[in-house]
């Protein structure tokens, strides 16, 4: 059964990691893709080649999420070249990990610029365009280091915790007009980027979730369909976690 036949999804950050898991699983589920990138342009190129292979309309635009300006110009441009939206995956995210003791402003800043200013600027610039639809689901990729901390990643944790105080009030602002707001908190996903972690220290992190695996992009990609899709209409303003029962 295809859960997003006809309709049309942006999905931040969506050149590589879970971002692409995410574009692929609603591309699979029928819906046509806009999506978005910033260095990874050649990604970019094969994603859409990719997503098209699947029958759907795709599209990929290198706009940066930390932009408010980049972002209003990225749903115009969306509108024009699909016709409406239906759904914002809001994925792209960054890390610069340290002690408290050495984290510098800047990259307190940047990471609460890219992870949470981002989903502030989609969401305001999308939602002219969801309360005239009056219909539409937004998706926000917070973090189980949002919800219970993590040590060495204060800025991350701050921006991934704003996230969900975020996505409650937006389901509570736009639910009268249909509009809902859900938050997924994914735990720890195997990506290129952990690929190249030590394999020992990798299977430690396995071996304490209660699954005894790592996610994969495809655990996460699925929980966003789920609520893209009509089968959440009754769900809004709730932070889904899918960690592999890590957070119990
Ligand atoms: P990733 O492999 O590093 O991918 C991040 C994506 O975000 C890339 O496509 C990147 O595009 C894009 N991006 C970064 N900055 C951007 C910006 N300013 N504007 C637009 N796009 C930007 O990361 P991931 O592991 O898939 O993580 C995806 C999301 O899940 C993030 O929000 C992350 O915090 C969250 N998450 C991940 C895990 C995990 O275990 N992996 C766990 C919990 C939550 P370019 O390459 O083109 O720059």
């Amino acid at each position: 059964m295809k859960l997003l036949e006809g309709k049309v999804a942006i999905i931040t950050g969506a050149s590589k990691g879970i971002g692409k898991g995410i574009a692929l699983a609603f591309a699979q589920h029928g819906a046509n893709v806009a999506f978005t990138y910033l260095s990874s342009v050649e990604q970019g190129l094969a994603l859409t080649a990719e997503l098209e292979a699947l029958g759907i309309k795709a599209k990929g635009y290198r706009s940066d999420a930390s932009d408010a300006q980049q972002a209003e110009e990225l749903i115009n441009a969306v509108v024009e070249d699909f016709g409406r939206i239906d759904c914002v995956v809001n994925n792209a995210g960054i890390t610069k990990d340290g002690l408290l003791m050495r984290m510098s402003e800047d990259d307190f800043n940047k990471v609460i610029r890219v992870n949470l200013n981002s989903v502030f600027n989609m969401t305001k610039s999308v939602q002219r365009i969801l309360l005239k639809q009056r219909s539409g689901s937004i998706v926000n990729i917070s973090s189980v280091v949002g919800v219970k901390g993590n040590a060495g990643q204060a800025n991350y944790a701050a921006s991934k915790a704003g996230i969900i105080g975020f996505t409650k009030s937006v389901a509570l602002e736009l639910g009268s007009r249909n509009i809902r707001c859900n938050a997924v908190a994914p735990g720890f996903i195997e990506t290129e980027m952990t690929a190249i972690l030590d394999e020992k220290t990798v299977q430690g992190w396995r071996d304490a979730i209660p699954l005894r695996r790592g996610g994969q992009a495809a655990d996460v990609a699925n929980a966003c369909v789920f609520l893209a899709s009509d089968m959440s209409s009754y769900i809004s303003g709730q932070v889904l976690n899918v960690d592999g029962g890590m957070l119990t």
